[in-house]
């Protein structure tokens, strides 16, 4: 084995040289991969299908023009997500709008853009779409988002369709729900397609999945059965990806086939009219593709444990300290020594909890030597934050032996550059 490992067929001794730690390094071909595979697999006769990248797991300009160009749509929930997909030139009615608690603000200026679905949280969200598309000349349309109430075994944070879950409408509140579409229709510029539902994050049981297309089906069963015809059902994300050996995550093209397979049969057995499937990747499509490259500094020995501290920690990797997410690591210029040293692996900044991994084995480290943490591909450059005055890190794509930047490291002057000065007035 090669001592420097390489990414995408770049060793990391050189992308440190160049960029700088730390770094969000992503392997482009592998993100290329499961752009792929989705789009191979989630793929049937009976139905249209559409896969949606989850942007908020990762989202920079070049990342978006990627999904764009692997013919993926993409769903934002913010201002910001959504002025970057339209930055990428993703169109318009490719883009759907999430959110339980979208603006005005961000409302209008999804609206001004033409984004062609919305995800609709509440009742409120609904009356405000219909006044705004009073004034409006295109045609919007709306799935509604049900908590279909579906306990994902995931950590409790990450979990999202529990029974007082904020996001959605219980699926048993039927008059809340009637009421909702009974209140879009009031709008000839609206139209109800049919409804939404993610169970969570980092599922692995298909049963799950099963569960949540047959409560979906059953449900519009129920609102046919009251003259409400869906067309169209948006089954979520949350497919499960591997951090750690323990993580055996179901294949693409598995899960693809039972979620299709399920709603065929559900279709047959309630003879309901749905004519397009969606699902929203985010976390499978770039969590295993991306690493995290950082330079270890010093070295401690406490009574109990040995420290290795890194150059970053929860300002570009909170998931560690916020829900105790687990991480493999190396040190990826010793790759030909054994792993013979137990050690925790510590970030820089002001907080105990600033564990990147609690216990790991690693080969023998120095102050200079790089070490880089795996799987860190979604929700770790897109949780990035300035505690401590931390800067963000660059983020790079590599692919066949050649890098290249996507993401510049931020500057100290970029740091304080919305900060007010007493010498520079408002
Ligand atoms: C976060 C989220 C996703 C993506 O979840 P992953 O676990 O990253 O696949 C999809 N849909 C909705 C509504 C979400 O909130």
């Amino acid at each position: 084995m090669d001592a420097v490992l390489k990414i995408g067929g770049v060793p990391v001794t050189e992308l440190k040289e160049r960029y700088g730690t730390p770094l969000y390094v992503y392997d482009e071909e592998k993100l290329l991969h499961q752009c792929r595979q989705y789009s191979q697999y989630f793929s049937c006769d009976a139905f249209d299908t559409e896969v949606l990248y989850a942007s908020k797991a990762f989202s920079c300009i070049e990342m978006l023009r990627l999904v764009k160009n692997q013919g993926l749509s993409v769903d934002v929930v913010s201002m910001g997500e959504l002025f970057t997909a339209l930055k990428a030139g993703i169109s318009p009615d490719r883009i759907y709008f999430h959110g339980n608690n979208k603006t005005l603000e961000e409302i209008q200026y999804a609206l001004d853009n033409h984004v062609q679905t919305f995800i609709v949280d509440n009742l409120q969200e609904a009356y405000l779409l219909v006044e705004e598309m009073k004034t409006r000349d295109y045609v919007l349309h709306v799935l509604l988002r049900i908590n279909p109430c579906i306990e994902a075994h995931t950590h409790a944070y990450i979990q999202t369709a529990n029974i007082d879950s904020k996001f959605g409408i219980h699926l048993e509140s039927i008059s809340q729900i009637v009421d909702l579409i009974q209140t879009l229709k009031q709008s000839n510029h609206i139209v109800f397609d049919g409804f939404h539902a993610h169970i969570g994050s980092q599922i692995f049981e298909k049963e799950a999945f099963v569960k949540e297309i047959e409560t979906m089906f059953s449900l519009i069963d129920t609102m046919q059965k009251k003259g409400i015809l869906c067309n169209t059902l948006n089954l979520g994300g949350g497919f499960a990806v591997h951090y750690t050996n323990e993580d055996q995550p179901i294949p693409i093209s598995v899960f693809s086939s039972v979620i299709l397979e399920t709603c065929q049969k559900m279709q047959e057995l309630y003879h309901t009219n749905i004519q397009k499937i969606l699902i929203e990747p985010g976390r499978s499509i770039v969590a295993e593709a991306g690493s995290t490259l950082y330079t270890v500094g010093f070295i401690k020995k406490t009574p109990h444990k040995k420290y290795v501290f890194v150059d970053g920690g929860m300002s570009d990797n909170i998931r560690p300290s916020l829900y105790q997410a687990k991480y493999e690591a190396d040190i990826v210029n010793h790759m030909d020594q054994k792993k013979t040293e137990i050690v925790c692996v510590a970030g820089k900044c002001c907080e105990s909890g600033d564990i990147l991994i609690d216990s790991i084995a690693l080969s023998p480290c120095d102050s200079g030597d790089l070490l880089m943490v795996y799987s860190t591909g979604a929700y770790g450059f897109s949780m990035f934050n300035n505690y401590n005055r931390n800067l963000r890190p660059a983020v790079v794509f590599v692919k066949e032996g050649n890098s290249r930047l996507v993401v510049k490291r931020e500057t100290l002057q970029e740091l304080v550059r919305g900060d007010v000065c007493d010498e520079d007035p408002v």
